[in-house]
């Protein structure tokens, strides 16, 4: 369970993000959208304890900054920041080791093979195309079995397969119990996979609303983003 009570974040006089507010479930996918800019990878980055802040975080109901708290999530980043010069296969063990994570190569493998990444195992960070970072940033995110995952726009620079395969991913971490949080500025990207849908505007989120919600009041999806974004 991921809760975000009353996050501000400002950078200088800029208040990127404004008093937030959310809780993800076990088991519940958020998606959060919003044009460049609304301040979607500042929240992520905050949830994820990269940055200083105002509020209140917790995962599972530990401190997102204590070492309790970090053990539980996962964050993959917009832009995949490895170790240049460690193998595919060196970043797995390091996760690994720096969450005490044993007997993980059966997944480790699973992984790389979802990923078409296993015959690449053995090639240094700084060999890899874009594409092939940011699988092993999912990657490595995932070896480590977090109770809450970040993902800050994960389907940029990854190949139409890559991306399905994530979305099946994802849907498979959601019957697990994991809470998710996706961040986009691609409305349609996320199709269905969704449980809780979060509009983010010039630092606020503007909608909350869960996927019941948005059926029963026969709206797209679509026609409430471009309300709520537009309005001046
Ligand atoms: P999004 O991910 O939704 O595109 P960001 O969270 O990256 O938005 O940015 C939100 C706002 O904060 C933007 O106006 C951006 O220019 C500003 N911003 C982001 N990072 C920094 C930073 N390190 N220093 C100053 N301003 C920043
Ligand atoms: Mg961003």
């Amino acid at each position: 369970m991921l809760e975000v009570i009353n996050l501000t974040k400002k950078y200088n006089k800029l208040e990127a993000a404004k008093n937030i507010n959310f809780t993800i479930n076990k088991g519940e996918i958020a998606v959060l959208v919003g044009p460049n800019g609304a301040g979607k990878s500042t929240t992520l980055k905050s949830i994820a304890g990269l940055l200083k802040y105002e509020g209140e975080i917790k995962i599972c109901g530990k401190v997102n900054k204590s070492v309790e708290g970090k053990r539980l999530f996962g964050y993959v980043p917009e832009l995949p920041s490895l170790y240049p010069l460690l193998t595919v296969e060196e970043h797995i063990h390091f996760m690994a080791k720096a969450y005490g994570i044993r007997n993980y190569d059966a997944k480790a493998e699973e992984l790389l093979r979802t990923f078409d990444m296993f015959d690449k195992k053995e090639k240094l960070a700084q060999e890899l195309s874009k594409g092939m970072q940011q699988k092993v940033s999912i990657i490595c995110a995932l070896i480590t079995n977090p109770s809450v995952i970040l993902f800050d726009e994960p389907m940029i620079g990854l190949d139409p397969k890559a991306i399905k395969e994530l979305k099946n991913l994802i849907s498979h971490l959601r019957n697990d119990g994991v809470s998710i949080l996706i961040s986009t500025h691609l409305l349609d990207s996320m199709e269905e996979l969704w449980d809780r849908i979060l509009i983010m505007k010039d630092g606020e989120i503007v909608i909350s609303k869960s996927k019941s919600e948005l059926n029963e009041s026969n709206e797209s999806l679509e026609d409430i983003f471009f309300e709520f974004t537009e309005k001046k």
